[in-house]
């Protein structure tokens, strides 16, 4: 396992979980992640991306909402855990992330290879 896989493992085990409002999906967008994290998630052709770019929606959005949750990109999960990414309908977990683990995951954005998913 790589390092970036490491930690990729390590900011996913301890980003907090929450129970978003059913069926929402308001915090969808672009978004951006790590070639690792890309590898994981089922490719889409240049067409796809290209139609869901033009609408700002993200590829694997789908009509029962996100269709990749499991393999969800890093930003997807830390919205909603940190009041600099607050989720608009008030949703949180119990406790927010810790403001060290927050500042890691920024530092890996940073420091990594970010690509539109
Ligand atoms: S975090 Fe908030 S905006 Fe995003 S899906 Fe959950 S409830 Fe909706
Ligand atoms: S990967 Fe899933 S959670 Fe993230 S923006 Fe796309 S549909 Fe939403």
């Amino acid at each position: 396992m790589t390092q970036n896989e490491q930690k990729l493992r390590y900011f996913r085990q301890r980003i907090p979980t929450f129970a978003c409002v059913p069926g929402c999906h308001d915090c969808c967008g672009p978004v951006t992640t790590s070639s690792e994290e890309m590898a994981r998630l089922p490719e889409k052709s240049e067409a796809e991306h290209d139609a869901a770019l033009a609408d700002l929606r993200c590829p694997h959005l789908g009509e029962k909402g996100c269709q990749v949750y499991a393999e969800r990109p890093l930003i997807c999960r830390l919205f909603g855990t940190t009041p600099r990414l607050a989720c608009p309908n008030g949703k949180r977990p119990e406790v927010m992330i810790d403001p060290k683990l927050e500042q890691q995951i920024m530092r890996f954005f940073k420091e990594t290879r970010q690509v539109l998913v």
